[in-house]
Order: structure tokens, then sequence, then C-alpha cells
């Protein structure tokens, strides 16, 4: 899938925000624990306090080492502005929470990821905000919601775990006509695969623990976008105090020099998996933007011009019984909650990402409950075929 066509993106990834004289000449950020920086000259003190001079207080507010992964993250999405948070949740929480007001409407999906779904359905009502989650699959009928009148669009594609593709350009467009704030969940995607600022959202957020980070051992989150509203997230999230730590900050930027890297191999892998198990005689249904007959084929080929992603999910003939068969027996892959790191990550859906639901509540959302979801990794992708095939192969008996 990745043709050589220059991408500024696999040099950003590796430069972007470095470069900052560090002491004793370091070419390597360092890890700055530090929780207070000092001021021998109160005039200095006071300029940094109040952001007429560069430089840093207190651990809540800012971090040298947090900074340079922000600035990481600003440069590959092409944002104005960028934050950081302990968590994704954390980011989509505390964006959510700063910008929106009792009486605001937000206009949404039914298949968000599980917590952010969570706070639509439980938290923002308790503060008297409405939220209309709408079919993912019915443009028209997002867009009749988005006619209502609304304060903010969130949206996230590809979706989790069934590969649903909204197009952002047409959905933000209509949403910024109504005068909405659009906020976009790119975990899935990556800024490698596709920029939804550049497709008209105002915001982007991230869970850093997926892709960014790529190594599945530091959580974070991060927002990017127009700075006047990246701002107002800030004034809230350095009082709401869901702060990335230093050292996180640290594992996430040293994993997001390989981020070009990594999600390129990941699209191939993805694509070439995908593609295997559509002819596979014990796989019911395969869903992965990169195939001609996903629904969302063309919108993904128009605004994911890096590829499709690492994502992909599939259905085993037969019922839940068949995944328990299949699971444990694959070799080359974790079977845990997480995705988008270098090692290939299966889970189902029914004891995952979903398994608060009922079989009836999964089957609204599309979820059958013999799915799979393979974030692929990137190992050699003929071993993961033989890997897969030797599985589904034990699935039927
Ligand atoms: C994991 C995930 C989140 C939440 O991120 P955390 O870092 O686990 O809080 C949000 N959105 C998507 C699409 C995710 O996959």
């Amino acid at each position: 899938m990745s043709d050589h066509a220059r991408d500024a993106r696999r040099t950003q990834a590796v430069w972007g925000g470095e470069g900052g004289a560090f002491q004793d000449r370091a070419t390597q950020v360092p890890v700055v624990h530090s929780v207070s920086f000092g001021y021998d000259d109160v005039e200095t003190w006071r300029a940094v306090a109040v952001g007429e001079a560069p430089g840093h207080i207190y651990g809540r507010n800012s971090n040298p080492t947090v900074q340079v992964f922000e600035q990481k993250l600003r440069v590959l999405e092409a944002a104005e502005a960028v934050t950081s948070f302990a968590t994704g949740m954390a980011a989509i929480s505390n964006t959510l929470f700063a910008l929106l007001s009792p009486g605001d409407r937000v206009v949404s999906i039914k298949d968000t990821y599980g917590g952010t779904n969570r706070l639509f359905a439980t938290h923002l009502p308790r503060f008297g905000i409405g939220v209309t989650l709408c079919d993912t699959a019915d443009v028209g009928g997002i867009e009749r919601a988005i006619d209502g009148g609304l304060a903010l669009l969130y949206l996230e594609s590809p979706t989790n775990p069934t590969c649903k593709v909204l197009d952002i350009e047409r959905l933000a467009r209509r949403a910024r006509r109504a005068g909405a704030t659009v906020v976009v969940d790119n975990t899935f995607a990556t800024p490698i695969n596709q920029r939804p600022l550049e497709l008209g959202a105002d915001l982007v957020v991230h869970s850093a623990t997926k892709y960014l980070g790529g190594h599945a051992d530091a959580l974070g989150g991060v927002l990017a976008g127009k700075a006047e509203l990246v701002e107002r997230v800030f004034a809230f999230r350095e009082i709401d105090g869901a702060t990335l730590h230093p050292e996180a900050a640290y594992l996430l930027l040293r994993g997001m020099k390989t981020l070009a890297l990594r999600v390129e191999r990941q699209n191939d892998n993805a694509f070439a998996i995908a593609s295997h198990l559509r002819e596979h005689p014990r796989v019911a249904q395969v869903f992965y933007p990169g195939l001609e007959d996903h629904p969302g084929h063309e919108i993904a080929r128009r605004q994911m011009p890096g590829g499709f992603g690492g994502m992909l999910s599939f259905v085993l003939h037969g019922d839940f019984e068949a995944v328990a068969r299949c699971l444990p027996r694959l070799r080359l892959a974790h079977r845990a909650a997480n995705l988008g790191a270098v090692e290939t990550v299966v889970a189902p859906p029914r004891t995952g990402s979903h398994v608060e639901l009922s079989a009836a509540e999964r089957a609204a959302l599309g979820i059958p409950e013999a799915l799979v979801r393979y974030s692929a990794g990137i190992e050699d992708v003929d071993d993961l075929i033989d890997d897969l095939d030797a599985a589904l192969g034990a699935a039927g008996r």
C-alpha cells in the first residue's frame, strides 16, 4: 500500500519538536523530574508565570519533557496549538467539560470508543448537556441532527471495532456552518494516515497510549488544533490536574520517532491480512476500510491518503465458542485490551471493549458475537498469516 511518494511526516516524526538546547549538549530530550522551576529574579519569575516569557513554573501546568512531546504532535497534525493529558480519556473528557456548558447539545455517533460513549450517556447529561448519538452509517441522520442545532460535533473514524468510516470533511463543513466546534478522535488513523484539521475539524484528540507511543508501555493523551480552543482546554486541564507525567512523555516521545515506519508497516500488514481473511473458509465477514467493497472505502481513499490503518476486525463462522477456540492458538498476538502496539493484539469485543453491553446491545451496534478485533503489529506479514491460518484451523474443531 505505501508507495515511496515523498512524505514530510516521516521526517517530522523524527525531528518535529526536537532541537532544544539540553544540559551537557545531550542530543536526547532529558526526563525532567522536577515539580517546580526556580527563579532568583522575581521579575523573570513574574514574566514566566503570566506567559510573557518562555519557561516553566510548576509541573501540573508544564514541563520541558512534556513540552517536546506536545510539539512533535503539533508538527505532525499541522496544528496551531497542542496540549497533553495523563490519558486519552483525560484528553476527551477535559475537552468536552472545558468547551461545553449546561444547555449545550453535542452530536456524535453511537459507536465512539467505550469510555467516550460513557461520557455521552452518563456524565454530560448530569450537567444539563444534551447528547444526540446518531447511527454511524446514516450520514443523512447525522446531518439532520446537526441541522437541529448543536455546540459541538464529535466524530471518530475509523470506528471501534467494526471500522466504519465517516465523511469528516462533509460533516465538519455542515457543523461549522451551524456554528459548532468540530472534534475528531484520530487515534485509529494517526496523523500518518489522516489529518482531520486539514479536513475542516477544529480539534483533534488522541489516545497517545495506542499508535503514537506504539509500545504499550505508557498512557497519555493529546489535543491539537485551533489555538483559542486549545488554550481554553489547557486552562481547565491545569486546574483539573490530568497532567501527563514526564516519564510517560519521554516514552511516548521515543515511540513517536518511529511512528511513520510503524504505521506504514501496519497499514501494509492489515491490508494483506484483511485480503487473506476475506477468502478464508472459516471467516464469515471482514471489516477493513481498505477493502473495495467496504461501504466507506471511497471516503477512506480520499480522507486517509497515508493508508487505511492497522486495525481490522473479522467475524468467524459459528458462535463465540469458535472465537474461544481460535484465540488461544495464536502465538503471535497478545490477547489484550490495547491496540496500536508493535506486537499484534487481538480482542473479542464481547470480552473486551464492549463487555458491559448485552448481546442485544452489541447486535444493535452491529457487533456480532463472533467478532475479533485485530490490531496488526509490525511482524513479518507471512508469519502473521501462517499464525492466523493455524489458529483458524483449530476454530472449527
Ligand atoms: C484507547 C482509546 C481511547 C482512550 O484512551 P486511554 O489512553 O486509554 O484513556 C480513546 N479513543 C480511542 C479511539 C481509543 O482507542
